[in-house]
């Protein structure tokens, strides 16, 4: 450690943004949440991912005299937050089942001597009474808990452990306490506040909105080959996350990527850990590594340098797509987040969920989560706007999402819905039976498939009568219906059932607008990517300066075995690049550039520059 009493050097919070972390100003919302922990207030911070939130908390432990407390569930990432924080010459360690006992009675030992700024411990630790009488003869700063929407069982990522965690302040209750999450519904966020008993502490909610993050939403046609457009036209090289639901298709998409030349890897639960974590350090440490992942993975991932978030399934919520899709672009460049989604995920996750286990109360709060899922995607509005709504926030057309830039025209679906719905009740009534949305538009389209014969079903007065649309837009039709709640699935072939709304739309009395699907994935990509090359493109004569830098980066970071971005991030390295310093003052001024990584990398930066 370079200089390991920084932390007791520096006193005052600006002081440290400054000196330590080598930024100039704090973002929105950080300065009055670090004054208000640093005098001794507990707090609950609502911030996005990538909104600074780690600041939040790291620099109260720095200025405040005592050992911060990080609760954090994610172990596998420990490691690499020390590293950072170490690189930045603040004192950090972790305990957690990873380590020897030669390790953890080191750690041990500097906490109690004071030699530690901050602590990281997993939330199971604090059951263990051990672990509560060695922080009971240190001194604490503060409680950190980080990702605290674990506490709450009506968000996505419950953890038991975390219902713990209530009674720090009764242990301690002079120490005070700074819950922060990235996800947060107006339910969650008085879930975590009562959980965790902070009713009583500030809240501190910022705006949700990811300005850089492009948000498009593309109708399912051929996932493999949209993929690959997407990366091959607006993200080669980049790094990036690719979800899918199941493993196996997890397998398979990751297999097809690496056959079409992109560098990717598998990761599920399914995987032995050892490859699982030999898969993520890979893609934290190498630059441009795609993993394709169920949403097993992620959580915590602090690498600022994900350029785009794919999502070839559906996610379950709202609340876990923006978590998701948050992980791209912390370092605030322009990165996208994309979903195809199609009919067949609305008749599979509604079989999900009749299927599901826990009572009907549980099952209405996912029906609840998929319906506004659905909303979204059909929405012909702004998405961003519908995204910030679900998170109480108002907002006004953001000319960064596929429908800004595209806008959808809607139109008028009511006739092809009567004809989908009579089909439906034709089938009922006549014949009593149910099939899928494929017999269906079989039927509407008048082909005589086996199917269609066997059936008799070329009789039914219905046949033939849907010439005018396409099977695409059919099957348009049925999921738009399906999202509207004018159309139902059932069992396990999903097959079409009416629902109570369905009746206004056959007796004449309702309206059905739909939303047009023109070849528009294609124009918006296009758009998208006029648009967010411009502002992170380096000047042309930066662009090998910048290349060089990189190279040194990796290899630093190599030599260190630490991931790059410890080092430093892609801002920085732009911004050398673009600047040019020529000494180590110059140097110092560069966002992200503190003093110990000045002191430790300065000269190598110049002599890169200068070679
Ligand atoms: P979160 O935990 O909220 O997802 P982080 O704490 O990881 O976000 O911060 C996101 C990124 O923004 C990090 O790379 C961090 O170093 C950087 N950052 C945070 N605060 C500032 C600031 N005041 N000025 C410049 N960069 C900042
Ligand atoms: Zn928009």
């Amino acid at each position: 450690m370079a200089s390991p009493d920084i932390g007791s050097e520096v006193s005052d919070a600006s002081q440290v943004l400054q000196r330590v972390f080598g930024y100039d100003s704090f973002r929105e919302g950080q300065q009055e949440i670090i004054d208000h922990v640093v005098a001794g207030g507990d707090a609950l911070v609502l911030m996005p991912t990538g909104g600074g939130k780690s600041l939040c908390y790291q620099i109260p432990a720095l200025v405040r005299k005592g050992v911060g407390i990080v609760i954090s569930p994610l172990i596998a990432l420990m490691q690499d937050q020390v590293d950072t924080l170490t690189a930045l010459g603040a004192r950090a360690g972790f305990l957690n089942s990873t380590q020897d006992l030669d390790e953890r009675r080191r750690v041990e030992s500097a906490f109690l001597a004071g030699e530690l700024d901050l602590l990281y411990l997993a939330p199971e630790r604090l059951r263990v009474e051990s672990t509560l009488r060695l922080l009971d003869r240190g001194t604490i700063s503060l409680f950190a808990i980080d990702e605290a929407h674990c506490v709450a069982q009506w968000g996505h990522d419950f953890r038991p452990d975390y219902l713990e965690l209530s009674t720090l302040h009764e242990r301690w209750p002079a120490v005070p306490r700074i819950a922060l999450t990235a996800t947060a519904t107006p339910a969650t966020h008085a879930e975590i506040a009562a959980r965790l008993n902070l009713e009583e502490a500030r809240h501190f909610v910022a705006s949700f909105d990811r300005p850089n993050i492009q948000y498009r939403i593309a109708p399912k046609n051929e996932p493999k080959r949209q993929l690959l457009d997407l990366l091959r036209t607006e993200h080669p090289g980049d790094a990036g996350i690719v979800y899918c639901l199941s493993r196996a298709s997890v397998e398979k998409i990751a297999e097809f990527l690496v056959d079409n030349g992109v560098v990717a890897l598998p990761y599920h639960a399914g995987l032995d850990a050892r490859t699982r974590a030999a898969n993520q350090s890979r893609f934290l440490r190498e630059d441009g590594i795609v993993i394709v992942a169920t949403i097993a993975f992620g959580m915590g991932i602090d690498k600022p340098d994900v350029r785009f978030v794919a999502h070839l399934d559906l996610p379950k919520s709202v609340e876990g797509y923006y978590q998701e899709t948050g992980r791209a672009g912390r370092d605030g460049l322009p990165s996208t987040g994309w979903l195809a989604y199609g009919l067949q995920d609305v008749v599979q996750q509604r079989k999900l969920i009749e299927t599901s286990d826990g009572d009907e109360t549980h099952r209405r709060r996912l029906s609840g989560h998929l319906d506004a899922m659905l909303a979204l995607c059909e929405t012909v509005d702004c998405r961003r706007v519908q995204l910030l709504a679900y998170f109480g926030q108002e907002s006004v057309a953001c000319g960064n999402c596929d429908t800004c830039l595209t806008p959808p025209e809607s139109w008028d679906g009511t006739v092809p819905a009567q004809m989908l719905l009579s089909a439906v009740l034709r089938l009922l009534r006549e014949r009593r039976q149910k099939f899928g949305a494929g017999h269906l538009i079989d039927i509407l389209l008048g082909k005589k498939t086996p199917k269609v014969i066997q059936h008799d079903h070329d009789s039914l007065s219905v046949f033939g009568i849907g010439t005018d649309l396409s099977a695409d837009a059919w099957r348009g039709v049925v999921r738009q219906l399906l999202a509207q709640g004018l159309l139902a699935v059932e069992g396990d072939y999903g097959t079409l059932v009416l629902t109570e709304a369905s009746a206004g739309v056959l007796r004449k009395e309702r309206q059905v607008l739909l939303r047009r699907e023109p070849e528009r994935a294609r124009r918006a990509a296009k758009a998208a990517k006029a648009r967010s090359a411009a502002p992170v493109d380096l000047p042309e004569e930066a662009m090998p300066v910048f290349e060089r830098l990189r190279a040194w980066r990796s290899a630093t970071a190599k030599e260190q075995g630490v991931p790059p971005y410890v080092v430093f991030h892609d801002k920085t390295l732009r911004e050398i690049a673009t600047l040019s310093p020529s000494s180590l003052a110059e140097l110092g001024t560069v966002t992200g550039v503190g003093e110990n990584k000045l002191a430790k990398y300065g000269q190598q930066i110049l002599d890169t520059l200068s070679e």
